[in-house]
């Protein structure tokens, strides 16, 4: 399968990484949307949240957004998951945006 976020997990490609556990990893976005713009990935290749994640993937990710909240010491920050085409996703392999960095002035939800 050619997908580039299996590519950065398998580390063929090149991301700079902020962190990483045995299943996911976290990653900053290569065109930054805010001052910090970081990707979670889980290493296995899910399209989106319409599969069902294993359990031990979903904490991996989970424990991903926690070690990144601690190792930069962020205050608050917004998740956010592009799941389908008609929600704007690009690449088809789960991913979340963790946004920080900024005061967020306009609230989507
Ligand atoms: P989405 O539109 O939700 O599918 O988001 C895909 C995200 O992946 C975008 O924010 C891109 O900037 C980001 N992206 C694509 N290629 C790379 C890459 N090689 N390294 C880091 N981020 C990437
Ligand atoms: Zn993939």
């Amino acid at each position: 399968m050619n997908c580039i976020f299996c590519k950065i997990a398998s580390k063929e490609i090149q991301s700079r990484i902020v962190y990483e556990n045995e299943r996911a990893m976290a990653f900053y976005d290569i065109n930054p949307q805010s001052p910090i713009h970081i990707l979670i990935i889980p290493k296995k290749h899910y399209e989106n949240l319409f599969e069902v994640v294993d359990k031990e993937d979903s904490d991996a990710i989970l424990d991903c957004i926690k070690r990144v909240v601690e190792t930069l010491g962020i205050k608050h920050y917004r998740l956010v998951s592009n799941a389908g085409k008609g929600a704007g996703q690009e690449v088809f392999h789960l991913h979340l945006h963790f946004l920080a960095g900024k005061v967020f002035s306009a609230k989507t939800v």
